[in-house]
């Protein structure tokens, strides 16, 4: 047998400690391709096609080599030639192809299903850039292209193409495949469209580009700016390309494998990730309709193949587009809407279940909901809502459409990746199941008590925050001190997740100290966001926290018991460095607002605690590990929902009645933050939290410094009984495995073959 070493010298043609990173790299690529095409199988029975604007994968090499067994025999031959795993991983560029959540939760989907042996490929875009690079000038968000694409990209070029329409116009879309490999599973495929012509040239001055060039920009970002018209257009276009190929892949697919179209829904599921691909169903029908099949049976037959999760109960999130841009893009799908448009009302009187409604907006949900087959949310919580409050008419219209799938992430990457050494101690104490049935991370829980376990888990903790202290300092020039507490908000920069909160707890913390009431344990305060390149507020927020952080750091008093870091740049690279560190996870979301929330599993697997409000997944968190190992704050998703429908909320009245939270809003504008930062941006900020607080930040403001004292305090003071919480929170963390997600999801509603 070969051995590793072997192997590589071979790919390079040259020992192994005379290559470069970059040759080594490109000699695991091959290797990676070549094993994982081996694992491809046949498709037998129904198949799933993911399709999703977003699929947020990360980097792929550490991933795919654990999954195909092979990290550690690359890590020793590595090793043995004086190389590390580590430095050959910088070379490669991460795909930013998501946003958040959504676009993660994806990726982990796509990494269960290859695992769980199940047929299930992703269908998205090849975006040039995907989402943009972040960095931070004179306490500022700036943007810039994140290129990852090379002539050694893993997605891999093919020959097939198909015709896509746009606004009357012909496009050829090429299809590039990415496979995605399953921990000892099958390989299944990512499926990404782009266009021959997209030419990365025209990007200028940071993320600017001529937005009607579409033969030019259409795969360049994803979400472009769509703070002007042909901004929102170009969002159109990007998804007819997406769902148009997408649907001719599936229907050529099927068709080669025996469907004579009439049968699709035997051969093909396609699970609809939120509304931006929901333009799918008009095209399969309309598609439907050039092969002869009359308009009543598509409608049945795609209702039977597709199935719709909703992501979100934010208004402004649910996706309207007005008549007269899809009139102008996809005027081939308007007769198919119109008709779903008049099917619909034949179903219900009640307007606001219209396709089509009064002002002439096209609802995207309102048509998924009413063809497809099923419609989840994406944790208990957030169903419930659904169904009691924002889609209730659907509900009452269409019972038994509606399900829930609560999230989840997947442990290869969220444990076994980015946290070796405690994979390497738990392993220790309850073998090698774990990593195949996160379930049995349970068998943990009877060393709640064993001093010398919680001793030696301290200790990965402790090594793990060195590291992130070390990467801070090599990527930022930030010292941070590993000794102290580590707190963490990271995740997309938005109000209702609320970052601004953390903020006036920040502020309230340094006037605390000043005064000479210094908390239980140094605090270091660590975010990672990024806010949409036209979310005004999201940037203030973060110009806020960096003037803060400047400031605190200025002064004597304070610098040595808080400290305010804002990684710049948070992906998913930044996410497996931080979220090991962690001892605290901030999960302080509006309570209702969150629809699940992912970050949330990640940080409690590999043992942090969670500082949070009864939101999302957070519940199911808390009903997992019992309300004694969590740390829950704030109103409850009924108040919230109260407040709301009663209308009476104004956040000078909690203003005027707490001085700690006048004093805090107060500070925004004072002289130590307008000298570190700009008026403008603090100023709107307190305005913005003085006079409309739309996701009531103030009334949650006590609760939360309470708690969080609390939190502090047990950390401080407790340390054998904060790991024991630790330990109950890494054991009781299977149930968020994406593998049981997918497992659901295939009983419930895709019923795969093999
Ligand atoms: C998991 C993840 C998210 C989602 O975080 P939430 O806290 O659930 O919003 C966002 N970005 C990245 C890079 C992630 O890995």
């Amino acid at each position: 047998m070969q051995t590793m070493t072997e192997t590589l010298q071979k790919l390079i043609g040259k020992p192994l400690v005379e290559s470069t990173d970059q040759e080594i790299y490109l000699a695991l690529l091959d290797l990676v391709h070549s094993k994982s095409a081996a694992q491809v199988r046949p498709v037998n029975g129904r198949k799933l096609y993911y399709i999703s604007a977003e699929f947020l994968i990360g980097k792929l090499l550490s991933n795919n080599l654990i999954n195909l067994g092979l990290y550690d025999d690359v890590r020793d031959a590595l090793a043995a030639a004086g190389k590390s795993l580590s430095d050959i991983e910088e070379v490669e560029p991460e795909p930013s192809l998501g946003n958040g959540g959504l676009g993660r939760l994806a990726a982990c989907f796509l990494d269960s299903l290859a695992t769980l042996n199940l047929p299930g490929d992703g269908i998205g875009l090849r975006y040039h850039f995907g989402l943009f690079h972040q960095s931070f000038a004179d306490g500022l968000q700036n943007e810039l292209p994140d290129p990852w694409l090379n002539e050694h990209s893993w997605a891999e070029k093919t020959d097939i193409t198909y015709p896509v329409t746009l606004a009357g116009k012909p496009y050829t879309a090429r299809l590039y495949k990415l496979a995605v490999t399953g921990y000892e599973g099958r390989t299944n495929t990512l499926n990404l469209f782009d266009l021959d012509t997209v030419d990365e040239s025209i990007v200028h001055d940071g993320i600017q580009f001529d937005k009607t060039a579409i033969d030019k920009n259409l795969t360049l970002f994803l979400y472009p700016d769509d703070s002007d018209e042909a901004g929102r257009m170009l969002r159109i276009y990007q998804q007819y390309l997406m769902v148009s190929a997408g649907a001719q892949l599936i229907l050529a697919e099927c068709a080669a494998r025996g469907c004579n179209y009439h049968d699709l829904a035997d051969y093909a599921a396609i699970q609809i990730n939120d509304t931006h691909p929901s333009m799918v169903i008009p095209e399969l029908i309309r598609l439907l309709g050039e092969k002869g099949i009359e308009f009543d049976e598509a409608v049945k037959i795609v209702t039977d193949t597709c199935a719709y999760t909703n992501h979100t109960i934010l208004a402004e999130a649910l996706e309207t587009w007005p008549r007269s841009y899809l009139d102008k893009v996809v005027p081939q799908l308007m007769p198919v809407i119109e008709k779903l448009d008049a099917a619909a009302k034949k179903r219900t009187n009640d307007t606001g279940l219209a396709i089509i409604d009064a002002d002439d907006r096209v609802h995207m949900a309102h048509m998924d909901i009413h063809f497809t087959h099923s419609t989840n949310g994406v944790a208990a919580l957030h169903t419930k809502i659904l169904k009691e409050s924002e889609l209730n008419g659907f509900y009452k219209l269409y019972p038994e459409k509606f399900n829930n799938k609560t999230n989840g992430i997947t442990f290869r990457r969220w444990l076994l990746e980015c946290d070796p050494a405690l994979v390497k101690e738990i392993e220790s104490l309850i073998g090698p199941g774990f990593r195949k049935d996160a379930a049995e991370l349970e068998k943990l829980l009877p060393y709640a008590e064993d001093a010398n376990v919680l001793q030696k888990f301290s200790q990965v903790k402790a090594d793990n925050k060195k590291a992130l202290a070390d990467w801070l300092e090599h990527t930022q020039g930030v010292k941070v001190d590993p000794t102290a507490m580590f707190d963490i908000q990271s995740k997309r920069l938005h109000e209702y997740k609320r970052q601004q909160l953390n903020l006036l707890y920040l502020i309230h913390q340094y006037f605390e100290i000043r005064a000479g009431h210094t908390p239980a344990v140094p605090l270091v305060s660590i975010f990672g966001a990024k806010a949409a390149p036209a979310y005004i507020i999201a940037k203030d927020i973060i110009h806020a926290l960096l003037t803060l952080s400047k400031v605190i750091a200025a002064d004597p008093l304070v610098a040595p018991w808080l400290q305010v870091v804002f990684v710049e740049n948070y992906n998913v690279t930044a996410a497996e460095k931080m979220i090991p560190a962690c001892d605290l996870s901030e999960q302080i979301s509006l309570a209702s607002k969150e629809a699940s929330g992912t970050g949330n599993m990640k940080f409690m697997l590999n043992g942090a605690l969670t500082l949070g409000t009864m939101d999302g997944a957070n519940v199911e968190i808390s009903q997992q590990v019992g309300n004694e190992n969590i740390y829950i704050f704030g109103q409850t998703s009924g108040q919230v929902i109260h407040r709301y429908a009663a209308g009476d909320y104004n956040p000078a009245d909690w203003y005027e009645g707490d001085p700690n939270l006048r004093r805090a809003i107060d500070f925004l504008t004072g002289p130590e933050m307008l000298a570190a930062g700009k008026e403008e941006n603090l100023a709107r900020l307190q305005h913005e939290l003085k006079t409309k607080d739309w996701f009531q930040t103030l009334p949650d403001f006590n609760a939360y410094v309470v708690r969080k004292g609390q939190a502090l305090s047990d950390y401080a003071c407790d340390p054998l009984g904060w790991r024991r919480k630790c330990l109950i929170n890494i054991s009781k963390a299977g149930f968020f495995s994406s593998d049981r997600t997918i497992a659901e999801y295939n009983s419930d509603i895709w019923h795969l073959g093999e």
